[in-house]
């Protein structure tokens, strides 16, 4: 009989959470994973308070090349199923905006939480340990790793998305699904700042840490969140939820002042404002954004607003509510929050997470091509694709 039932490599939210699922349902369970910390990107998510998951979490909120995948399982493991298993462990929880949720105290108790769940499930945890190689043997797998070979029948891949290298990302989920000849989607940073060529980006750093809400879209993505001028471009959760849409060279568009018309109360101040235009945009956008902004059109600044031609304000107007702009990229794997794409989840069941090809190979959490917005979703990705695949290694029947 082999040692293992299976192998879990990567012990972040996916596969700590995988492997207490199967290990609880009876399956011996080895969890390996090469960082000296357990689940560091639980540890500095949410400014240390993890946002675990979303409250509305759906199919909606993710990408994919094939945007069906993650519905059953999704369906089949609920933000609802997370709270509770919080709650049974007496962590404290609040919601901050739309529906995002955050621990109360700190994300070491949702770390604590998972080890305690591996823990019940008799899970044996080598870490630090790496893994070199994998390979088919027999109806089962070999593994070489730190610690010597290990045989087992099923080899989970939980290693994560390549951002923040520093904590430990690797391609090696990638990697090992190409070496089974499972195709991958084109990978990217996203959930990141996107940048600007210096010299375009230059009327625009003396607005570096202004932060306001702003309306904003790219490709098929659109979102009405916060927005913060940076000294290389733009960041803050508006921005980072459309960078998961935007594709180099596209245009990202902006508006300024969502909800104004911005036009019509300029029109309108004509009429009873005796204030140079310089002075009147402050009264209905932020000082310094309004300042900088006529830096771009001087001609109009230190004109009376009541002197002014319509066609020029409602220029003005445009050009602050539909601010179109076309960053040169992004600030790449070392400040995303996720990777968008993966391995291609026409490879891989929507029931179980187990590759069509190669019987016994599974891919959880963000290896896989499904992506989440910016608010939680990602960790819930984690953890329903985390569970779709424990309750399948489990040898208990289904609950
Ligand atoms: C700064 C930051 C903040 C974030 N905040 C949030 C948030 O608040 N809410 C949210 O939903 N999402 C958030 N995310 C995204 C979220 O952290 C990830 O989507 C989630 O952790 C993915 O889970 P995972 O288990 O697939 O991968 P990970 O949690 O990254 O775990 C992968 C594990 O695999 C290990 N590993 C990698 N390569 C190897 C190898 N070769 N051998 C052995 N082990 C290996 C790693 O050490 C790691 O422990 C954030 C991400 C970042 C970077």
């Amino acid at each position: 009989m082999l040692p293992y039932d299976a192998v879990v490599i990567g012990a972040g939210a996916a596969g700590l959470f995988c492997a207490g699922i199967a290990g609880q349902r009876g399956a011996r369970v080895l969890l390996i994973d090469h960082a000296p910390k357990v689940a560091e990107k639980i540890r500095i998510s949410g400014g240390g308070r993890c946002n675990f998951t979303n409250r509305d979490a759906g199919p909606a909120n993710f990408l994919s090349d094939n945007p069906h995948f993650c519905r059953s399982a999704l369906a089949r493991y609920t933000p609802q199923d997370f709270i509770a298993l919080v709650q049974r462990h007496r962590i404290a929880w609040h919601e901050k905006h739309k529906g995002q949720l955050f621990c109360d105290e700190s994300a070491e108790d949702l770390i604590a939480m998972l080890l305690r769940e591996c823990e019940q499930g008799n899970v044996t945890h080598w870490q630090p340990c790496a893994v070199q190689a994998v390979r088919q043997a027999g109806t089962g797998f070999e593994l070489d790793t730190d610690r010597g070979l290990v045989r087992t029948a099923r080899v989970v891949v939980a290693t994560g998305g390549l951002p923040v290298p520093k904590i430990g990302a690797t391609d090696f989920g990638l990697r090992l699904a190409r070496q089974f000849g499972l195709r991958t989607t084109d990978t990217r940073p996203a959930l990141v700042p996107l940048t600007f060529d210096a010299a375009a980006w230059a009327p625009f750093v003396p607005l570096a840490g202004l932060s306001l809400p702003v309306g904003i879209r790219s490709g098929d993505g659109e979102f009405l969140e916060d927005l913060l001028f940076t000294h290389r471009g733009l960041s803050g959760p508006a921005v980072l939820q459309v960078s998961s849409f935007w594709h180099p060279g596209q245009p990202i568009d902006v508006d300024l002042a969502p909800g104004a018309d911005l036009g019509a109360t300029l029109k309108a101040a004509k009429g009873s404002s005796r204030r140079k235009v310089a002075n009147e945009l402050p009264q209905h956008l932020p000082a310094r954004l309004a300042e900088a902004w006529l830096t771009r059109h001087p001609e109009l600044a230190e004109r009376p607003i009541a002197d002014t031609r319509d066609k020029d304000l409602l220029q003005l107007a445009a050009s602050l509510q539909a601010w179109s702009l076309t960053p040169s990229g992004t600030e790449g794997y070392k400040k995303a929050e996720v990777m968008a794409g993966g391995v291609d989840t026409r490879e891989l069941s929507s029931q179980t997470m187990e590759s069509r090809k190669v019987p016994g190979l599974y891919f959880i959490g963000e290896v896989v091509d499904v992506t989440g917005w910016l608010g939680g979703y990602n960790f819930q990705w984690a953890w329903a694709s985390a569970a779709a695949c424990g309750r399948a290694l489990g040898t208990a029947p289904d609950a």
